[in-house]
Parts: structure tokens; sequence; C-alpha cells
């Protein structure tokens, strides 16, 4: 069992918290703060524990100089000062004298955020490729290091792997959470456990059914990962999504799990990708080569209902269809509506599979929608993250 956030004394304590405060900006303006508001809870339990609060994140990517303008945590600061009532003071720096002069006339309950930690990367990736320098630095500006940020648990950077391999570390509530809910899904469902898999990102997401069919009862494919399979197995799939690397391990995954995997037997098709193109449903063995595959048919949709009605527990990564266009979107709208009346124990992952959720109005408010795709795919995966394993044990 990894140490959490209650098993620490923090009280007049330097505690490092790293967040992912990786929200959308646009001209300085926060499109959307959900992030910000997940990780409140950490830091006002540490504000009430009488600790003194140093927040690292990052924002966006940073490869040139020109993309720190865009990248500043300070829009972020003001938004989380504004949440949790309280001065956040934001220093425009990584490390420096005016860190440390920041960080040093701290006293209980202050919070201090400092600049983005991808700022680090413009000088030899130290921040994404782990430097241990940097590490070594930041690790000595705290005592206690907590990581909270599910988004890039996944990997292996300075400001999470690197700091827990030094300071005494633990997680926090938002990663304590993520981490239960997914592995409790995984690894302990009540049955029949659905793995409903989807998406444009089908390189990414194929590794996952390797998994999937050891721990799930049925995997359903839908989006743009069927026409691997389909392709595969000999038939023609036109102008839709493939992901050739992985001709032969979806013709050898298949034959053995046809039992558990569910591809599509009718699709929408259609020429175009807009609201005019002209579209038919058809088998998946008469697709034209000029036309792509791009929503579930009525048939399909029935027969994934029927699966997903059944269920106690659903995982779900990838939206079935093309939703962002209104013609495409009727696989995954209806998929929302089943899941929103189900009473499975629903996981949800993928930042388009969350936007379809909104979109269409997801009222569930016992499922768990995971903040961080990469990471829960990785946990659907069966792969270990790094970001957790280096956290100290209880
Ligand atoms: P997530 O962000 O939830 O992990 P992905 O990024 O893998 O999901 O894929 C989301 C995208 O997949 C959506 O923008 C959607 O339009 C697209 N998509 C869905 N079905 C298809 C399809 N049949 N062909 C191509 N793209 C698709
Ligand atoms: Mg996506």
């Amino acid at each position: 069992m990894k140490k959490d956030i209650t098993d620490f004394k923090v009280r007049d304590q330097k505690v490092i918290v790293r967040c992912d405060l990786n929200v959308p900006i646009k001209d300085g303006n926060i499109l959307d703060d959900t992030r910000i508001k997940a990780c409140t809870e950490t830091i006002e339990h540490l504000i009430g524990s009488n600790a003194k609060v140093i927040i690292l994140s990052h924002l966006g990517r940073v490869k040139e100089e020109k993309d720190k303008e865009n990248n500043s945590l300070r829009p972020v600061a003001n938004r989380l000062s504004e949440l949790i009532n309280r001065p956040v003071k934001f220093v425009p720096y990584t490390r420096g004298i005016e860190v440390e002069t920041a960080i040093n006339s701290m006293k209980p309950k202050d919070v201090v955020m400092l600049e983005n930690t991808r700022f680090e990367d413009l000088d030899g990736n130290k921040e994404s490729g782990n430097d241990s320098e940097l590490a070594q630095y930041w690790a000595s500006l705290g005592d206690i290091f907590i990581n909270d940020a599910f988004g890039t648990i996944h990997r292996s950077h300075a400001s999470n792997v690197g700091i827990a391999n030094i300071l005494p570390s633990g997680i926090g509530f938002l990663v304590k959470n993520e981490v239960d809910k997914i592995s409790s899904a995984l690894n302990n469902p009540s049955r029949p456990l659905v793995v409903m898999l989807g998406g444009a990102k089908v390189s990414d997401k194929i590794g996952v059914i390797e998994n999937a069919v050891k721990i799930a009862d049925y995997v359903l494919i839908g989006g743009g990962m069927p026409y691997t399979f389909y392709k595969a197995l000999g038939y023609n799939v036109g102008l839709s999504i493939v992901d050739d690397s992985s001709l032969d391990f979806c013709r050898k995954i298949y034959s053995e799990y046809k039992n558990k995997i569910v591809l599509p037997e009718d699709i929408v098709v259609a020429t175009s990708l807009s609201e005019a193109a002209n579209t038919r449903i058809t088998t998946y063995a008469n697709i034209g080569n000029n036309e792509i595959g791009i929503d579930l048919g009525m048939q399909t949709l029935s027969r994934y209902k029927t699966i997903l009605m059944n269920a106690n527990t659903i995982i779900w990564n990838g939206p079935v269809g093309m939703f962002e266009i209104a013609k495409f979107s009727k696989g995954t709208r209806k998929v929302v509506e089943i899941l929103s009346n189900s009473k499975a124990k629903i996981v949800v992952g993928g930042g388009d599979t969350i936007s379809a959720l909104n979109k269409f109005g997801f009222n569930n408010s016992r499922a768990h929608i995971s903040t961080g795709g990469g990471a829960s795919l990785e946990m659907l995966e069966g792969k270990e993250l790094p970001g957790l394993k280096v956290i100290s044990e209880k």
C-alpha cells in the first residue's frame, strides 16, 4: 500500500505538492477550471493541517522560448486563490533566488506556486527528461512530497518521479481516489465486466486490448478501432483509419478471443467527414473503396446495449463515432444515454470521451470520470505507473 497524504505529520513542514493544473487557457482566460478544482481537496487539507504548501505543475508543452508566453501558470495561481479563498503567492521562476526567498519566508498555511515545471525543458529537457540535478534542487526546497497529479503519473519526470526518489513521499486525495476506483474496477470487478474502446488513437489503444481480453467478459470495439481488425480479417475498409502495424496482432487476438471481442456488425459510412456528407449503413463486409467507417449502426448499437445493460462493471475509453459532427454522433449519444441509466460501476477515461459525456448530458453521479486519459489507459494495459511506483510504501 502506498503512503498517502494522511500518513504524514505535515504541521510546520514544507510540503511540495505536484498538481495537474494543465488547464486550457486562451488570451489569459481559463476556459475550464475542472483540474484546478480537483486538487483543492489536497491543498485545503494541507492548509488546514498548518503545512507550508509549495505547488508545482506543468502547463502545456514548452518547446521554444515563445511558448513561455502562453504557458505561464500565473492565471492558474489567481484562479486557485479564488477557489480556496486565500492568497496564492505566484513566483514566476522555476528556480533561483526569488524561489528560495519566497519559500524561506513562508509561514504555516501559506501557499506558494512556482512557474510551469516545463519551462525547464527549454534548457535540455530537464523536467521531461527527469534530470537528477533539477530533481535534487526542487527536493531541497521542501520536507515532504505529495503527488496529486494523476494526469502525468504515467510519466517519469523530475517534478514527480525525480523528487519522490529523494523526499519522503505520498499520494494526494485525487490520485488516491483515481487509483482506488480504477484498480477496483480492474482487479476486483463485479461481473460481467465490459471494456468498451473507441476513438482515433488506434495505435495507443490496441495494446489495451491485450490486457482487456484477460480481465473482461466482453471487449466492445467502436469508433476508429474496428477497421484494423476488419482489414486484418481480409475485408476492404475503404478510407477508414487503420493501424497497419497492428494487423498481425489483431488477427491473432481476434482468433483467440472471438467470444469476448465484439466488433460492430453494421456501421455508418460516408464519403467525406462533414455534416453534408452522404451516408449509408452497411455491414463490415461491404465498405466501398472511397468510404470511411464513422459510427455504429443500429443493429450494433442494440447488441452493445444488451451487453452494457447486463454489465455490473463498465470501463469506457474512446467515443464510438465522430460525435463532434451531429450526423455521426448517434452511437456515442446512445452510449452516453445507456451509461446514464446503468446501475453498473462505471469508469470513464479519455479527453474526448469526457467531452462526449458533457456534450450529451451524462447523468450518473456514481460513475468515476478519470482526470487522466493516458494514465487510466496504462492502468488498463496492466502497466505499472512510474509516478506511483516511486512513492514510499506504508
Ligand atoms: P480520447 O480522447 O477519449 O482518448 P481519442 O483521442 O482516441 O479519444 O479519439 C477521439 C476522437 O476519435 C474523436 O475526436 C472522434 O471524432 C474520433 N473518432 C471516433 N470514431 C472515429 C472513426 N470511426 N474514425 C475516425 N475517428 C473517429
Ligand atoms: Mg483525445
